[in-house]
């Protein structure tokens, strides 16, 4: 059952980073792209992963219900620049502002999750949905949440094509956060 699961999970690291890796590419960030989430392979995060494998949701959440706490999640997000946590320090009046190819990875991130645990029954608003019901309430720089809450909501009003090129990403940035 263990390895079936490891096996599994390794399978859909894959897919997820192969569809973050067509958003980036949209956005011009071939590289972030290419190298999105690499340290899921290391011990700290793959065992443990491979360990609470549902399919249908992410096993780190699995992970912090059943033990209280994930050690992949604090081994992730130290080294993962593309995650809002990342950014965070302590004891600061205003948070560091994500920077701008983090940022940008960041929502393909998010939309390649949504997509791969929705399956069939995803639609654009259901990123918007998720960013709002979790990823908002993260202490992030207030930029950085009010870039995030503009591109998910154009991607659920406009769709994906609106927001997935380097044009919009650059021009909303801008906007927003410099
Ligand atoms: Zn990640």
């Amino acid at each position: 059952m263990y390895l079936a699961n490891l096996f599994k999970h390794i399978a859909l690291v894959f897919r997820h980073k192969s569809l973050v890796f067509v958003h980036c590419t949209k956005c011009g960030l071939f590289w972030r792209g290419l190298v999105h989430d690499t340290s899921k392979f290391s011990r700290e995060e793959l065992f443990e992963s491979a360990k609470y494998f549902k399919g249908y949701r992410s096993p780190i959440g699995v992970c912090r219900q059943e033990t209280g706490m994930s050690r992949a999640w604090l081994h992730h997000k130290g080294r993962n620049k593309h995650h809002l946590e990342y950014w965070y320090d302590f004891d600061c009046e205003i948070q560091p502002l994500m920077p701008y190819k983090y940022a940008v990875e960041c929502i393909c991130d998010k939309l390649a999750a949504t997509k791969t645990y929705n399956g069939k029954s995803y639609t654009p608003d259901k990123a918007l949905w998720h960013w709002e019901k979790y990823g908002r309430r993260t202490p992030a720089n207030p930029k950085t949440l009010a870039f995030m809450d503009r591109v998910f909501a154009d991607l659920a009003e406009h769709g994906e094509k609106f927001i997935l090129n380097k044009k919009y990403m650059k021009k909303t940035y801008e906007e927003i956060c410099l």
